[in-house]
């Protein structure tokens, strides 16, 4: 069967090369486009791009010539699907003109909090998906589905289970992120090395706002935010990937670590079912690690190809009356960016929202 031919905007940075990673070999899709600024515009992808990943760069994108973002709108009808990875201030122009005629998977936060758009995770809010259909309304034959900021997207992975079975009162969550997330060049070497930079900025309140839209309940057209409270304080570490949050949870019925680890296997089943057999799908959403010493960012972040949240160190909190506790991990560019964008894309091709 021929492939969806997609296009990656950003695809030079650090997002958007993932996105080549997650493509390279897909079954279903092929990239056909390769679009960055101004600056890489007119350039071999290879020359255009400082390559990060681990294997080579495909030989056939390798040689593609990189085109302007700018004048995507020209092409934008050669190509199924827009796999974005621009910053974030300047992405809403570019994903507009392409949303008018195509599907946008976007790792950018430039539509995120629009009331028409979802920011969507497979195993935890799917039902959001109806808002698709509101953005007709804006007169675009595609639409826009961004993911979430990539610290979001473990906190709210690990907190589904909880929220279904438990009920939330509060959250409190401490992250330690990778230098990747800051995209390259990103944190100066004499800042980061040796070092832990208590602040990133926006991160916070993209986090907690975020959060609460994914976990809200769809009502009539409308997601409404999930009503517990959140606190974050969001640091940089010196880690190439990976991110890591420590997480406090208040819950409304008394939740042990156990009942966690029991709510988490139903996730797992519930998610096996419903997305095991796309391309891109983990073995499992949560992998539950028993050391004592585990997560870890170097030893556990590719577990599943980077496409798991690895939850470890669960126990009772007794601050609170009903409080559990865990450290969680997980891979800011694969299962918080691209390869994540493109496990949403395959469920809406299997869905038929996107037509082959
Ligand atoms: P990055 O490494 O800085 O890459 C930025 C990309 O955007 C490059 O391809 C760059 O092209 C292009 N670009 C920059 N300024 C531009 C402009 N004025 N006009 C057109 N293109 C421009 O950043 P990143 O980390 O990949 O992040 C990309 C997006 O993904 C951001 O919105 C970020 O928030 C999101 N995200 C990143 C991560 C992560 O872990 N890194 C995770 C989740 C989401 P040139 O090479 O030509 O400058």
């Amino acid at each position: 069967m021929e492939k969806v031919k997609c296009a990656v905007l950003g695809a030079t940075g650090i997002a958007g090369q993932q996105f080549i990673e997650a493509i390279k070999g897909h079954p279903w899709f092929e990239i056909t486009g390769l679009y960055a600024s101004e600056k890489s515009a007119g350039k071999k992808y290879c020359e255009a791009c400082i390559w990060h990943q681990e294997s080579e760069i495909e030989s056939r994108l390798s040689l593609m010539v990189v085109k302007d973002v700018a004048k995507i709108e020209q092409d934008i009808k050669s190509y199924n699907i827009i796999f974005s990875a621009l910053p974030g201030e300047i992405a809403r122009d570019p994903e507009e003109k392409c949303a008018k005629y195509r599907p946008v998977i976007s790792t950018t936060s430039a539509f995120r909090y629009d009331k028409d758009v979802p920011i969507l995770i497979p195993e935890v809010n799917i039902s959001h998906i109806s808002l698709i259909e509101k953005q007709k309304e804006r007169g675009w034959r595609g639409f826009i589905v961004p993911g979430p900021n990539c610290t979001t997207l473990g906190l709210v992975i690990s907190l589904k289970p909880i929220s279904e079975e438990f009920g939330i009162k509060n959250v409190f969550m401490t992250s330690l992120q990778a230098i990747s997330g800051a995209g390259y060049p990103g944190v100066p070497s004499l800042d980061i090395l040796d070092n832990i930079i208590p602040f990133i900025a926006k991160e916070e309140e993209k986090v907690q706002k975020e959060t609460l839209k994914i976990l809200g309940t769809l009502e009539g057209k409308n997601v409404q935010d999930a009503l517990f409270g959140i606190s974050c304080t969001c640091t940089r570490t010196n880690v190439r990937n990976g991110h890591t949050e420590i997480v406090f949870v208040e819950t409304e019925k008394p939740c042990t670590p156990e009942d966690y680890k029991n709510a988490i296997k139903k996730f797992n089943e519930k998610f096996k079912k419903e997305f095991g057999d796309l391309p891109s799908a983990p073995k499992e959403s949560i992998v539950i690690k028993e050391e004592e010493n585990r997560p870890q960012p170097r030893r556990d972040r590719d577990l599943n190809d980077g496409m798991s949240t690895i939850i470890g160190r669960i126990r009772k909190d007794d601050i609170f009356k009903n409080g559990i506790k865990f450290v969680l991990l997980s891979h800011n560019t694969k299962k918080g960016a691209a390869k994540g964008g493109v496990l949403v894309a395959e469920y809406l091709i299997k869905k038929g929202i996107i037509k082959r």
